[in-house]
C-alpha cells in the first residue's frame, strides 16, 4: 500500500514531478532520457520534473535555472551529474552548506545544511532556454516553495532568468522595486524585498571553462549569504 504524504513539501515535491504541463518540455525530457548521451547509454534518465533539493528547514535557497538535459535530467536530484553540478557543489562544501563537495549520484548520501536548491524551471528545456511561457507555468512551484520555506532569508540567484524570476514572485507580493534592481554577480539587494536577493553567474561550463566565474567568485557569493542568513553554515 502507498503512503500518503503529509508534509506540504514533500506533498508539493510530490506535485511538481507529477507535472505535464508543459507539452514542449515533456516532449524533450522523454526524447532526452531515450536517445541517452553516449557516456550514459546504459544508464535509465529520470526524464521527469525535478524536486528541490533540501528541505523547508533552509536560510538560504539556491535558484537555478533548469534541470541540465544529463544532468538532473538524468539523475533526478537538483544539480547531479554534470560538470556544473561539481562546481556548485564544491562551492557549497567550501563555504560549509554541503557535506560533499561533487555532486555526481543522487545516492551519495550528500546532505545540504540551512540550504535548498530549486530552479526556475523544473524540466530541462532544449538548448537549456526555456520559454517565457513555460517560466511562467513553472512558476507557481517555485513560488509555493518560497511559502514553505519559514526560516528563508537569502535567495541566491543563478542568472538573469532566475534574477528577474524572484523579482516576479515579489511583485506578486506587492513589492515593486524601482528602478528595478539589475542582476550582476555579487549584486545585493538587502533592503525592500522580503529577503535578501544575491545574484551570481550560473556555474554553466560557458562561464566557469572561460574564466567569466571563477571558484573565488562562487564561494564569495556564498560567504556573503551566509553571513546575511544569519551566520548560516558557513559563517
Ligand atoms: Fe510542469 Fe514546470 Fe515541467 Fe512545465 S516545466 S511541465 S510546469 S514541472
Amino acid at each position: 500500500m502507498e503512503l500518503a504524504v503529509t508534509d506540504p513539501w514533500d506533498r508539493l515535491q510530490a506535485q511538481v514531478v507529477a507535472c505535464r504541463r508543459c507539452s514542449r518540455l515533456v516532449a524533450w525530457r522523454e526524447r532526452v532520457g531515450r536517445e541517452r548521451k553516449a557516456a550514459h547509454r546504459d544508464e535509465t534518465y529520470w526524464a521527469r520534473p525535478v524536486p528541490a533539493l533540501g528541505d523547508a528547514g533552509a536560510r538560504v535557497l539556491v535558484l537555478g535555472l533548469a534541470p541540465g538535459a544529463h544532468g538532473a535530467n538524468r539523475t533526478g536530484r537538483m544539480f547531479t551529474g554534470d560538470a556544473c553540478s561539481d562546481w556548485l557543489m564544491a562551492s557549497l562544501h567550501r563555504t560549509g552548506f554541503a557535506s560533499h563537495g561533487t555532486s555526481q549520484r543522487p545516492d551519495d548520501g550528500l546532505e545540504l545544511t540551512d540550504l535548498a536548491v530549486t530552479g526556475a524551471v523544473r524540466c530541462a528545456p532544449p538548448g537549456n532556454k526555456p520559454t517565457p511561457s513555460e517560466i511562467a507555468a513553472c512558476a507557481p512551484y517555485f513560488h509555493r516553495e518560497l511559502a514553505l520555506l519559514p526560516r528563508l532569508a537569502v535567495v541566491v540567484a543563478l542568472g538573469g532568468v532566475a534574477w528577474l524570476a524572484y523579482l516576479r514572485w515579489a511583485a506578486g507580493q506587492g513589492v515593486t522595486l524601482r528602478p528595478r534592481p539589475r542582476f550582476g554577480h555579487g549584486v545585493v539587494v538587502g533592503a525592500g524585498l522580503p529577503h535578501t536577493l544575491i545574484g551570481s553567474y550560473h556555474p554553466s561550463q560557458l562561464n566557469t571553462r572561460t574564466g567569466r566565474l571563477t571558484e573565488a567568485m562562487t564561494d564569495a557569493v556564498f560567504r556573503d549569504a551566509a553571513r546575511l542568513a544569519g551566520g548560516g553554515a558557513g559563517g
